[in-house]
């Protein structure tokens, strides 16, 4: 489904209280420290767009999950402090998302000034919106229009992500962000350059299955490694040894291959292996080709794999990359998804990135910039290719 929503860009927004939600879930540390900024900073075109055009923002993010009650670990103080710098303005901060000083606070914004709400999570209703609706309608009440620049979550349907846009009939649009995310994981791989390859690696098969399903009909090769291929492995009569295998689900990975052969469309699992005998005290660690020998995990695909996923990627017009192709947190595991990495900011193809881990790789290898397009959503992004819209998105208003 390809939906259109009004868009940022002819939203009237001069004289108008912007309630904006935003994904500031930044990485925190323990002296209030942001480790990175980037989803910040993915905020600004949208911010700068408001402001340069003489209306106010009123930020709303949530951060961590503080399990629907205030906790200072979990305050977005230190957001409001950093888009402050970014901004080069004023940016203020309300100590609750709701209440008194919040509505103080809105009531009395000025066009060109920046409002930061707390943390929505503090409040359990916005994870759980039917357990107190009159939630919703309090944020709702601060704006007088709704942008979602949140696209990280949104495929969930939350207080800030659906009930507050739908209190605001026809004044509810996507931010910059948004429109960003639409366009690369909609758009460009519903017409994409082919050949056209999915790259999926990850832990588990369970939560990719859908996507696996749904890129069979727009691709023209899957690549399969990470955990998840173990499952595969299994379910074709291999041996996985003590390697990441979900039990049950190798019925749902033999459907994705007969799915794939229906549709002729080559599913590549791994050649080669990297084993260890132990993740936390390794003795031994090997390259193997095929199963995996019994009292070994596989965790990283080997280099005739390596070999073979780099030639895909040499052949093909666009790829889509979701996942790590083996426990890359370890340095001595992450080879493949670090070679994988480098081969895609090598090459001219269209490269679009689905959010998380991957995401992380790509940064780490100092080549994130030579990517078309790194998603600011994990789940979502996934959702997002699977369905074609999100809960987040629908909500808004149709033009
Ligand atoms: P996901 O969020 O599903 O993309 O999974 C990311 C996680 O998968 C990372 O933390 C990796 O360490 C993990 N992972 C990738 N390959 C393997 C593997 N062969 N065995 C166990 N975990 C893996």
């Amino acid at each position: 489904m390809n939906l259109k929503t009004l868009s940022l860009e002819t939203l009237p927004v001069k004289d108008q209280k912007v309630l904006m939600r935003v994904d500031f879930n930044v990485p925190i540390d323990k002296s209030a420290i942001i480790k990175d900024d980037t989803r910040i900073r993915a905020s600004l075109p949208s911010i700068q767009h408001i402001l340069d055009r003489g209306g106010s923002v009123i930020l709303m993010s949530h951060l961590g999950r503080p399990k629907g009650a205030p906790s200072k670990e979990f305050s977005l103080l230190p957001c409001a402090k950093r888009l402050q710098e970014l901004l080069g303005r004023p940016v203020l901060f309300a100590g609750d998302c709701i209440g008194d000083e919040a509505q103080h606070m809105a009531k009395n914004l000025k066009p060109g000034e920046v409002l930061l709400l707390e943390n929505l999570r503090f409040y359990q209703a916005e994870e759980k919106p039917e357990t107190d609706p009159s939630f919703a309608q309090k944020l709702a009440s601060l704006g007088t229009v709704y942008v979602s620049d949140a696209f990280g979550t949104a495929h969930r349907a939350h207080s800030s992500t659906v009930s507050v846009p739908k209190l605001f009939p026809g004044k509810a649009a996507s931010g910059f962000l948004l429109n960003k995310e639409i366009k690369f994981l909609g758009a460009t791989l519903q017409n994409p350059k082919r050949p056209f390859i999915a790259i999926i690696g990850g832990a588990k098969i369970s939560t990719k299955i859908g996507v696996l399903k749904s890129l069979l009909s727009k691709v023209d090769a899957l690549l399969i490694g990470g955990g998840m291929a173990y499952t595969f492995m299994k379910a074709k009569g291999e041996t996985v040894g003590k390697s990441l295998f979900e039990e049950g689900l190798e019925k749902e990975a033999l459907l994705v291959i007969k799915l794939a052969e229906e549709k002729k469309i080559p599913v590549v699992l791994p050649v080669d292996h990297i084993v260890t005998d132990s993740l936390a005290e390794a003795k031994e660690i090997k390259a193997v080709q095929g199963s995996i020998p019994p009292g070994f995990y596989g965790v990283d695909i080997g280099p005739e794999t390596i070999k073979l996923f780099k030639n895909s990627i040499a052949k093909a017009g666009t790829v889509f990359w979701n996942g790590p192709l083996g426990v890359f947190e370890d340095p001595r595991f992450s080879q493949g998804t670090k070679e994988v990495a480098k081969a895609i900011a090598e090459s001219s193809l269209v490269s679009i990135v689905g959010g998380g881990d991957s995401v992380a790789a790509a940064h780490e290898m100092g080549v994130a910039d030579r990517f078309t397009h790194l998603s600011t959503g994990g789940g979502a992004s996934l959702e997002y290719v699977e369905l074609g819209t999100l809960p987040g998105i629908e909500a808004l208003t149709s033009v």
